[in-house]
């Protein structure tokens, strides 16, 4: 199998990158960077059919991600993750259609996974030997399992206030981990001094050009388990934002192949009243977000203050004509327990923070009943095991 990854690009400047070289942020902005792949080729050659004979993880994607060779996969069988019919949530809603794409089932229970699977295939294919996270929450254990597989020194950075099972799991994988008595940007801070002097790989969110690839395989994957036709609304919970902005750059991507039409889903971006710059800077039509101070919430994955790649975020709601919601902590939980007791999935806080934007989106009009929703279960309960008690 061949990939058709072809260069890397700034998603805000447009200046063009070697595939070759590692690189993090575009040198000229400072804005994250994108791969772009030679679709014109790859149309003739990669067919829809073909993901018939395939594995059911993201690998079935191989010729769309930027790994050049197949010995460089890592692999603990992510992604191909269900979307199961909530039926029963549907008749409490009085909603037709509602999906829930549950991601808890990844390795490391929850989609961050994706994205470090990608990261850290490319690291090894670049030769790198050690690499680096301030994380507050998943990520930081998806990073340590694949580093774990690849035979790399993994370098975390938690606040020291991070729920306990999220620091349990990096050290049972082995991973180096620092408490840090801050927040996370202190984190960042003391990350970046070991990526200065130790020349390790720095895998933060979107400081990277390889974790939204293996993110936007979310959007092929709903195509592909929807027979082809993408829903009327997404709600994603949104902190990094990567996912998101991921899943909207494989639309356009399956359009080029020829895979589907020009119709889009709506994209609902979802964050906590406690922390939500994008919900912010969207209702005041702001191009970028202002840093969120004092950012508080028991969703972690949400607790994201500023995020690098903020204009790709508010640039995909609103070509998509979607929204952005704020809710509470409180509607969060309760619409995990929702989920919950309706469905059989066990959800983190912040796949119960898209049932409490869906319920707030039909009180007012915005989605109707009989429309496609996909709800984004991003992770799994267990690590937040007090939040439930
Ligand atoms: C990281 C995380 C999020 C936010 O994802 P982004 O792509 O960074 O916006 C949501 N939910 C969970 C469970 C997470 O770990």
């Amino acid at each position: 199998m061949k990939n058709f990854f072809s260069h890397l690009e700034c998603g805000f400047c447009g200046e063009i990158y070697s595939k070759t070289k590692i690189w993090n942020l575009c040198i000229k902005c400072n804005k994250p960077l994108l791969a772009r792949y030679d679709i014109e080729s790859a149309r003739n050659v990669f067919y829809k059919d073909v993901l018939k004979t395939r594995d059911k993880t993201l690998w079935r994607y191989f010729e769309m991600l930027p790994i050049d060779e197949q010995k460089n996969v890592l692999s603990l069988g992510e992604g191909f993750t269900p979307l199961i019919k909530a039926e029963k949530l549907e008749s409490e809603l009085a909603l037709k259609n509602i999906y829930i794409k549950d991601e808890s089932l990844n390795p490391t229970t929850s989609f961050k996974a994706r994205g470090l699977c990608l990261a850290i295939s490319k690291a090894k294919e670049f030769g790198i030997k050690e690499v680096s996270i301030p994380s507050a929450g998943n990520a930081a254990g998806a990073m340590s399992a694949y580093a774990a597989l690849a035979g790399m020194r993994a370098f975390v950075f938690m606040p020291k206030d991070v729920p306990e099972p999220f620091i349990a799991e990096c050290k049972a994988l082995g991973a180096e981990v620092t408490l840090v008595d801050g927040l996370i940007t202190d984190c960042g801070k003391l990350a970046a001094e070991g990526v200065k002097k130790f020349g390790r790989f720095d895998v933060s969110t979107l400081k990277e050009p390889y974790r939204i690839e293996g993110k936007k395989t979310m959007g092929y994957e709903i195509a592909e388990q929807l027979c082809w036709k993408l829903p009327d609304v997404i709600i994603y919970p949104t902190g990094g934002g990567t996912g998101l902005v991921g899943m909207w750059k494989a639309f356009d991507e399956m359009e080029k192949l020829g895979w589907i039409d020009s119709k889009r889903p709506r994209m609902v971006s979802v964050q906590s009243t406690g922390c939500a710059p994008m919900v912010k800077a969207f209702n005041e039509g702001k191009n970028f977000a202002q840093m969120w101070n004092g950012a508080k919430t028991v969703a972690d994955g949400l607790r994201v203050p500023a995020a690098v790649g903020d204009f790709l975020i508010l640039r995909a709601i609103r070509e998509s004509c979607g929204t952005a919601v704020a809710v509470t902590d409180e509607e969060l939980i309760e619409g995990s327990k929702q989920i919950g007791r309706t469905t059989g999935i066990f959800p983190a806080p912040e796949g119960g923070a898209t049932l409490a934007a869906l319920i707030k989106l039909k009180t007012s009009g915005w989605i109707k009943s009989e429309e496609t929703v996909v709800l984004f279960n991003t992770g799994s309960g267990h690590k937040y095991y007090n939040l439930w008690k």
